[in-house]
């Protein structure tokens, strides 16, 4: 029997994570693929650097005693897109270019014309389940013939092998893959291609096993959701054809990102020899129940995807329990490190208590491997590290920092008319009686380009070549020429820009205690670019206003209604790492208050209007459908709270984007917000035919054109979005705006695209 042969020469391990950051501690990767995109380095310069990243991160592992080290986990731009590769599934108009580097970087970003070639519109991308990385969404067509091409799994296994290290090699499987991949062309689902691509994986298996592969990984997260029909009854069914291969390395099925429950006892009826949970989203229960008792169970109770030290008492005590229930047992992060920052090294400006709280990929590879250690010999041998540990724990448990009494306790007395407005309709009256508005009012979203000089400024602040006095001046210059800009375009709702703001949640996060930020703690979001989410770690206390200065000089240099621009609770909280030691919702509840509080300041000094953006709403939707509505329900009452402290004239506008709304539509009009901002330009406004199927009444303004191209609309195509909008909601109900901020554009394709908007909207009038 091949499987019990293999399972013989599979050598067991105990310490390990599903993978690793690839972008770099100092981010040299982005600087190596950015030189190589802008033609300022070589092919050569930038495969040094990547074969350097892979050496220092196997190197780390096997230093930190991880006894199983996951590769391929190495990326130039996504691992998807990665997997795309392998199985032959590029888009044919990628096919043009010959080069493999520059083909795979085509369908990532997109390619010019070359050679009397079409330029190459890139493939899409989309938030990785519920995280922050993004990655891109493989296209299927009927032509698509999958091909088996494992030149980087092979190439990165050999690499390892000469270092030293029996690699793990970690593909995404391929059920996960076609679910996260997009039918085009009028082609069938892409599940249904499932066989055709698990004979690729079959292939890939004997090859790993002939170039001395001995454990292999297949990332099959998907199985944490219910995003396709009987992910269970697939799982089995590739696994144990997959399984049933010859000759192959020990498979390892890892699942991340929650509880993969059913999917766990498919999985346990099949020959595969390991099994990989993550057992801080989910609990033990589903391990034991589902009956692994002959499979290596990868125990992932280190959170892979937080930034918080883990509690390693009780990590054991939930390894503990599984012993009996599991072959055996490797301690595991509960997902990827390449969710978090590097590490804790460098990060001197960090308050000491605070810095003791936190474990970042590094620290946690050594806790892996405590538990590890601690599971295989006891407590005792390792009661350093568990000491140390609930010090922390301890340290962080009894900060004052966390329990404010005026914030708890004005938590405390939350009620329902904290959040409750009166209906839209009074609101409506008093609102048109205090604005005076026109119908098919014209607005923005709120950012203008960020210049040059916005960015030179910012810097010489930080550097400190200019004083805070300066920075402002030259703040309040950028503010009065988009102001300027927007009176001469005509615009009926001016913005004052947000030149002040670089990131908008790190903007307020800067101003809120209860947050802090790190020197260096950036986290991939996409290909090349990396994000540095701040830190929510205790109650959130504003402790003065933080927008409202920027706003009234605004509104001083104009006779037109300023919007006041604020960032939401959900969308703060999506775009930070959060405290885990109270409910999500309590915490999105005090954010509320702060924002609520600079709500109040803003109607005072003057706003009539103040917008509140949530983004990120669709973001934070659980996994699983049955955990929905519970979400739904914290995050609408946190915006709520958030807007309902102004007077009835005060207009109340929200702003969203970035996603498919159909699964979050009743939500959106639960927020109650006076005036919706919403992406649709690219949907073609299938998302008011959405609203108007739930009753949604209140005012809506469905981006008209799209701001993700630099491509400037003309009035014509304007005023045909115009009209298809009003074929689903009337003029009284309906504002005109672009999709999104216009932080990213230039300015002088700001201006035109405004004045073809304001055109439009004077002609459909
Ligand atoms: N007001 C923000 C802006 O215009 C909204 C950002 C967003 O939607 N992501 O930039
Ligand atoms: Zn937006």
């Amino acid at each position: 029997m091949s499987v019990d042969t293999t399972t013989q020469t599979a050598p067991p391990f105990t310490a390990t994570v599903p993978g690793t950051a690839r972008i770099g501690a100092n981010r040299e990767l982005k600087r190596a693929v950015e030189g190589y995109w802008a033609g300022r380095s070589d092919r050569t310069a930038l495969e040094t650097v990547a074969a350097d990243l892979r050496r220092e991160s196997r190197r780390a592992l096997v230093a930190a005693g991880i006894d199983s080290v996951p590769i391929n986990t190495f990326s130039y731009y996504d691992q998807v897109l990665d997997t795309a590769v392998m199985l032959g599934a590029l888009p044919p108009r990628t096919a043009a270019i010959s080069d493999r580097l520059d083909r795979y970087f085509a369908a990532a970003r997109g390619g010019p014309a070359h050679d009397g070639a079409d330029s190459v519109a890139p493939l899409e991308m989309t938030k990785w389940f519920d995280t922050n990385y993004h990655y891109i969404v493989p296209e299927i067509g009927p032509d698509t013939s999958f091909a088996l091409d494992a030149t980087k799994v092979l190439a990165e296994l050999a690499e390892a092998s000469a270092d030293g290290v029996v690699g793990r090699p970690v593909v995404i499987g391929p059920i996960t893959f076609l679910a996260l991949s997009k039918a085009v062309d009028g082609a069938d689902a892409p599940l249904t291609r499932l066989n055709e691509v698990v004979a690729l994986y079959a292939d890939l298996l004997g090859r790993l096993a002939e170039a001395g592969a001995q454990w292999v990984q297949i990332d099959e997260p998907i199985l944490v959701t219910d995003a396709a029909d009987d992910l269970p009854g697939r799982a089995g069914k590739v696994y144990a054809t997959l399984s049933a291969v010859a000759v192959r390395p020990a498979i390892l099925v890892q699942t991340y990102f929650g509880d993969a429950r059913e999917s766990l006892a498919a999985l346990a009826a099949t020959d595969v020899e390991a099994v990989g949970v993550d057992l801080v989203a989910g609990g033990p229960e589903s391990v034991v129940a589902a009956g692994l008792g002959d499979k290596v169970v990868v125990a992932g109770v280190v959170d892979g995807r937080n930034v918080w030290r883990t509690d390693l008492d009780a990590a054991l005590a939930t390894l503990e329990s599984l012993r009996g229930s599991v072959g055996s047992l490797a301690v595991s992060t509960s997902c990827s490190t390449v969710h978090v920052p590097y590490t804790l090294a460098g990060e001197d400006g960090l308050d000491e208590v605070l810095r003791g709280w936190l474990a970042f990929a590094s620290e946690k590879h050594d806790e892996v491997v405590a538990l590890a250690r601690g599971y295989a010999n006891g407590r005792d041998g390792e009661s350093e590290a568990f000491d140390a540990a609930s010090a922390a724990l301890a340290s962080r448990a009894g900060d004052p920092r966390l329990y404010i009494d005026s914030v708890r306790n004005r938590l405390a007395a939350l009620s329902s008319a904290d959040w409750t407005r009166p209906d839209s309709a009074t609101r409506r009256t008093v609102q048109d009686a205090a604005l005076n508005l026109p119908a098919l009012a014209t607005t923005t979203i709120g950012s203008y380009p960020q210049t040059t000089d916005i960015r030179k400024a910012r810097q010489a602040l930080r550097t400190g070549a200019i004083d805070e006095a300066e920075y402002t001046r030259r703040m309040r210059a950028e503010i009065a020429d988009v102001v300027a800009l927007q009176e001469k375009v005509g615009l009926d709702v001016l913005v004052h820009g947000e030149p002040e703001r670089n990131d908008m949640v790190q903007y307020f996060a800067e101003q809120l205690d209860g947050f802090f930020a790190t020197a260096n703690g950036w986290v991939q979001s996409y290909g090349s670019r990396c994000v540095r989410p701040p830190i929510l770690f205790g109650d959130v206390v504003r402790s003065a206003p933080m927008t409202v200065e920027w706003i009234a000089y605004a509104q001083s240099l104009t006779a037109k209604p300023v919007k006041g621009m604020l960032t939401g609770p959900v969308t703060i909280l999506a775009w930070s790492f959060v405290r885990d030691d109270q409910p999500l919702a309590d915490t999105a509840n005090q954010v509320a208050f702060a924002i609520r509080d600079e709500t109040v300041d803003l109607e005072r000094s003057g706003a009539a209007i103040i917008q509140v953006d949530e983004p990120a709403l669709r973001e934070l939707l659980p996994l699983r459908a049955a955990d929905r509505e519970a979400y739904l329900a914290w995050a609408v009452t946190a915006f709520r709270l958030s807007t309902a402290g102004v007077a009835d004239a005060t207009q109340i506008h929200t702003h969203l984007c970035y996603s498919e709304f159909g699964e979050v539509i009743g939500a959106i009009a639960d927020l109650d917000a006076d005036v919706t901002s919403i992406e649709a330009a690219r949907s073609h406004m299938e998302v008011l035919a959405d609203l108007n199927g739930i009753g949604f009444a209140n005012q809506v303004g469905p981006g008209v054109y799209d701001i993700h191209s630099p491509r400037v609309p003309a009035a014509a195509e304007v005023t045909a979005s115009l009209r298809e909008a009003l074929a689903a909601v009337p003029a009284d109900r309906l504002w005109v705006n672009p999709d999104c901020g216009l932080k990213t554009r230039t300015t002088d394709e700001v201006a035109e695209a405004l004045t073809n908007m304001v055109t439009a909207a004077h002609a459909v009038r």
